[in-house]
Order: C-alpha cells, then sequence, then structure tokens
C-alpha cells in the first residue's frame, strides 16, 4: 500500500516529523530531570541550562546502566511471555485496506492482573522494592529511548525485507517509512503483534506499574501516601484498567487499526507513555498535596465520571459495529449512516456510522472526557507549576492533531456518506451555542456563540448548505440583495438593533418559530436567500424537519 500523501502540507510534515524525532528524546530526560531532581520548577532547568549551556545538559543525561537494562528487559521479556502464553479469547480485528483481518487474543485483562499483582507480590515479600525503579527512572528512560530506536529501525527493515502481510510497503521516502512505519500488522511468528505488545503489554502497561512506583517510592520516603497522590494513582489505575478492559476495542482504532508501526506510533508508546502520561505522578512523588477528604473526593468521583463516560462512548460504538447496528443506544435503536467505500484491492464493503448517542453528539465527542480524565488526576498537584500539566496540554493538541487526521481519512475512506455524516453533526454544532432542546419541544438558540463558531467552520457549512437544499432560502430578500450582509450584520449586532423577521403566513407556529431561530442562529446562511416559492419553501422545510427528526426527535409536519 503505497502511500506518499500527506495529511499536512509536505513541509509541515517534514518539519513536525524531523522536530519529533529530534526533539522528543531530550525532551523526555529534561522533563524527568526537572520534576525529580529541579522541583518541577521549568524555571530552576532554564537557569541550569542557560549558565551550563550544552555541557551542562549532557551531563544531566544519565548514560544507561546495566541496572537499567536488566529492568527493562526482564520487563519487557515477562510481558511478551503473557502475551504469548495466558489463554484468551480469538478475536478479529476490523478489515485491512488491503482486505485482511488481523486475529488476536484477548487476554489483556488477565496480563494486567498477574503484571500488578506479581509487581505488588514482589514489593511486598521483600524480593524487589520499586523504588529501585524509581531510583534508577533517568537511566531507565535514557535506554528506553536509545533501545526504542533501534527498535523502530528493525521495525524499518522487516517492513521492507520481511512484511508480515500485504498491509505494507514504502511510500518511497525513507523518511516518512521510518516515521510512519512501513507495517499496519508487524507480527513475530504467526501469533506475536508487535504493535499489542509496543502499544498494550509495554506502553499502556508501564502506566499502571509507574504510577504504582510513584505511590510506593511516596510510602517509603515519607511513611504515608498524600490523598493526592492517592487521587491520582486511582484515577491513572481506573484509566489504565479500562483501557485492559476494553483492550479488543481498542484494536479497531486508530492506532492499530490505521496507523502503521514506526517510530511515531511505536517509539511513541514504548517512550512517550512511561515518560510523559505518568509524569503528573512522577511529580507529585516529590510534591506531596494534602487535599483534604472532601476535594480529594470530589475531584476522584469527577474524573472517574469522566473516564466513563470516555469508555462508554467507544463501547457504544464497538457494540453498534459488532451488532451490526442491532442494538440500543440509550435505550433506543440506533440511528445510522450505511457509508460504503472500496479496498484497494477493488471490494465494495459497508460500514455504519453511528449517529446517536455520544456519536449523535458531535464527531470526535469521546475527546472532551479523554482529556478532562487527564485534568483531573493532574488536578490534585494544584497549580504551583505548570509542568504537571504538560499531558493534559499535550493531549489536547494531540487529538486535535488526530480528529482532523482521522476526518481527512473517513472524508477520502467514505467520500459522500462522510459529507452525509459530518452534514448531520454540524446540524447539532450549530445549536450547541445555545441551548438544544430535543423531544420536539422549541430549540432555544443564543445566536452570538453560534456566530463566532459559524467563521472557523466555513467549510462545513458548505456541506451543510448543499445537503440542506437551502432550507432558509425564503427569508428575507433585502438581505439577499445586499452583498454586505454580513457586515450589516455585526453592525446590527454591535447597536443591539433586531432585524424584523419576514415570514410567510402559510407556515405552521412550529414552522415559523423554528425559521425564526434558526435565522438568529444562521445569520451567514441568510446571506443565500432567493426567491423560491412558498411550496417550494415550505417543501425544504418540511424536507430538513424529516432529516432533523431522525435526529433530535422532532415531530415530523405534513405536506404544506
Ligand atoms: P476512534 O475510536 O474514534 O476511531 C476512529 C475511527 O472510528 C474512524 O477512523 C472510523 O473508522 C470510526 N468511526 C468514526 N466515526 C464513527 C461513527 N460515527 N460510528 C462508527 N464508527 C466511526 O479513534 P481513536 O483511536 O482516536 O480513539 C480511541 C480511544 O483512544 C478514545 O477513547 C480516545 O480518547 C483514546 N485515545 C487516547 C489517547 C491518549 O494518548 N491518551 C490518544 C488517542 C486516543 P472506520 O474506518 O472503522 O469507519
Amino acid at each position: 500500500m503505497a502511500e506518499s500523501k500527506t495529511v499536512h502540507s509536505p513541509l509541515l510534515t517534514y518539519f513536525s516529523m524531523l522536530s519529533l524525532v529530534t526533539l522528543c528524546p531530550p525532551f523526555v530526560i529534561l522533563l524527568w530531570y526537572t520534576m525529580t531532581q529541579a522541583d518541577g520548577s521549568v524555571l530552576q532547568t532554564w537557569d541550569y541550562l542557560k549558565q551550563n549551556g550544552l555541557q551542562g545538559f549532557l551531563n544531566i543525561w544519565p548514560r544507561p546502566t546495566a541496572t537499567a537494562w536488566k529492568i527493562i528487559g526482564v520487563y519487557a521479556a515477562f510481558e511478551a511471555a503473557l502475551q504469548l502464553l495466558l489463554p484468551g479469547k480469538r478475536v478479529e480485528g476490523p478489515i485491512s485496506p488491503t482486505g485482511n483481518r488481523p486475529v488476536y487474543k484477548e487476554n489483556g485483562v488477565a496480563a494486567y492482573v498477574v503484571t500488578l499483582v506479581t509487581y505488588l507480590g514482589l514489593w511486598w515479600f521483600g524480593t524487589f522494592n520499586p523504588t529501585i525503579v524509581y531510583d534508577h527512572l533517568g537511566e531507565i528512560y535514557s535506554a528506553l529511548i536509545f533501545g526504542s530506536f533501534v527498535f523502530c529501525i528493525f521495525l524499518y527493515l522487516k517492513g521492507h525485507f520481511a512484511p508480515s502481510s500485504t498491509d505494507s510497503g514504502s511510500s518511497g521516502n525513507i523518511i516518512i517509512d521510518f516515521y510512519w512505519g512501513m507495517e499496519l500488522y508487524p507480527r513475530i511468528g504467526k501469533t506475536f503483534d508487535i504493535k499489542v505488545f509496543t502499544n498494550c503489554r509495554f506502553g499502556m502497561m508501564s502506566w499502571a506499574v509507574l504510577a504504582l512506583t510513584y505511590c510506593i517510592k511516596q510510602y517509603e520516603e515519607t511513611g504515608k501516601v498524600a490523598d493526592s497522590m492517592l487521587v491520582n494513582t486511582a484515577l491513572m489505575l481506573v484509566y489504565v484498567s479500562k483501557f485492559f478492559w476494553w483492550e479488543s476495542g481498542y484494536w479497531n482504532t486508530m492506532d492499530i487499526a490505521h496507523d502503521r508501526a514506526g517510530f511515531y506510533i511505536c517509539w511513541g508508546c514504548l517512550v512517550w507513555v512511561p515518560s510523559v502520561y505518568t509524569s503528573p505522578g512522577m511529580y507529585l512523588v516529590n510534591h506531596p498535596v494534602n487535599l483534604g477528604t472532601q476535594l480529594a473526593i470530589f475531584i476522584l468521583v469527577a474524573g472517574i465520571l469522566c473516564i466513563y463516560i470516555n469508555y462508554d462512548c467507544d463501547r457504544q460504538r464497538q457494540e453498534f459495529r459488532h451488532t451490526n447496528g442491532k442494538c440500543l443506544v440509550w435505550g433506543k435503536p440506533p440511528s445510522k449512516i450505511e457509508a460504503s467505500y472500496t479496498t484497494t484491492t477493488g471490494e465494495t464493503k459497508t460500514s455504519l456510522l453511528l449517529t446517536s448517542g455520544w456519536w449523535g453528539l458531535s464527531r470526535h465527542f469521546h475527546y472532551v472526557p479523554e482529556i478532562l480524565s487527564a485534568f483531573f488526576w493532574t488536578v490534585p498537584a494544584l497549580f504551583n507549576h505548570l509542568l504537571p500539566y504538560f499531558y493534559v496540554i499535550f493531549l489536547t493538541i494531540l487529538l486535535f492533531d488526530r480528529a482532523k487526521r482521522d476526518d481527512d481519512r473517513c472524508k477520502s475512506k467514505y467520500g459522500k456518506y462522510w459529507k452525509l455524516y459530518c452534514n448531520k453533526m454540524s446540524a447539532f454544532d450549530n445549536v450547541v451555542g445555545g441551548k438544544l432542546k430535543l423531544k420536539g419541544k422549541a430549540l432555544d438558540v443564543k445566536a452570538g456563540g453560534v456566530k463566532k463558531k459559524k467563521k472557523k467552520n466555513k467549510n462545513k457549512d458548505q456541506i451543510i448548505e448543499s445537503t440542506e437544499n437551502e432550507l432558509l432560502a425564503g427569508g428575507s430578500a433585502e438581505q439577499a440583495d445586499d452583498p454586505n450582509d454580513q457586515d450589516n450584520d455585526d453592525v446590527n449586532k454591535s447597536t443591539g438593533e433586531e432585524k424584523a423577521p419576514h415570514y410567510d403566513d402559510h407556515l405552521t407556529p412550529a414552522e415559523r418559530r423554528y425559521i425564526e431561530q434558526r435565522e438568529q442562529l444562521d445569520v451567514n446562511r441568510l446571506a443565500k436567500i432567493s426567491n423560491k416559492s412558498h411550496r417550494d419553501r415550505i417543501q425544504d422545510f418540511n424536507q430538513y424537519l424529516a432529516n432533523m427528526s431522525e435526529h433530535y426527535d422532532i415531530p415530523k409536519v405534513g405536506p404544506g
């Protein structure tokens, strides 16, 4: 599957790839140094670097030691053995672009439980003290940085010379091949899936192991664990437990089903997850905060709620796809779009796109609780330093970029069906600036918030316009003729003047009220007004309501 097209402009793509490959490794070391040696203060690290320059930086970069390699080696071998040996249900992944269907063994929960019980058991019985991991953390990260880089070179060579399936290939550019990877589903032998290992069993598992390590370190240092650390650890563990509970669902997501095994995903999971994702806990080891029971419980409950919502979004989509849409979503049969697409081998397939439940709220809604969960396990650190919030900030940027990449991919995969889906979502977006009342009650919308949003969403509006058949084509003729409508509207708003709406007497009160509110909210669209007949307008309006009723339960109106 040769794919040389890039989502962003080539210049931006190369710039971001090269910057990430060169800047991420030193960043990991600086993050660790600042959290553990510089009191969590970016300013302190900055002063140090200013005074000592490059040599100072090289001095703080720990060399990978034998202890670090041993810890990593034993942990990796243990996780690989669990992945291979623990029993699990046979699970099929989604069909790949070249028509393959990967098969997995679902033993993530078992591996998770065995790992944590073993780790705590080793500590409890005095066989291995997790504080050793914390004390060698810099060396471990350093070893991971170099080891994972070598591993990515191995993936690149394997993709070239011994690919595991037809879901592989070169883009013709060595940097892109190394960064994005050559293979979608690289395996060692038939069963050992490399991405399951790097992403789940090494990366995500290390998150839970390190969260416990930080907690134990604080306990061993101070004789107790602060409530801030407890909340942080509990939320991270709930999140990672959720991940393994839903691991087979993860095998359907972009990381596994779309992103190939290269530096981006594999180095990220092997190094970035254990260092950056766990960093709020790393900070708390030396910065215990006493939140008090009430605040601690509030943050814990809010965090668990967000993790649950994020899980429920993923679960909803997974169940919907799994049952081929024959399930209940929020107690009702789901609303959906049947989207056809063609694989690279020329076969036509159909996917269902869910347009109700969480997935009816907006595209990528599940990213909101994901970001909020991260906020809630970081906020126990309070606001003395910015650095603990780095993960939340990074995650927000990552998910925005991911949403864009996913939209572009789905647009090219599903074509007009994706436009239809976006259209449905945009209809919701148009009312999020105000109150949306479902079940056939009136829509109560504030125009101000929506106008701001519209400016940013010109493209989206073009799609809405074409698919909604210019519903509002029969509004006010003066506005249609006025090329400066947009400006006029701004002026009217700033002076607080209300435009007198012109509605047709033949409309029912419900239709009139609805148009009135749409007009308030959709000032730009009124610029497209033409002189359609009453009949056409009412037909357009009925069509619009019919479309909307599926989504918002607005009662259908009979022909005018
Ligand atoms: P999604 O699970 O959202 O997967 C996107 C895919 O879902 C699309 O490519 C499309 O694939 C399908 N899809 C899109 N819309 C619909 C729909 N309406 N109905 C049915 N299927 C649809 O993406 P992610 O992999 O980004 O997220 C998975 C989870 O991982 C989320 O919980 C997210 O928050 C989390 N995550 C966490 C990150 C972290 O670093 N902490 C990073 C990224 C994600 P198809 O081709 O099958 O149609």
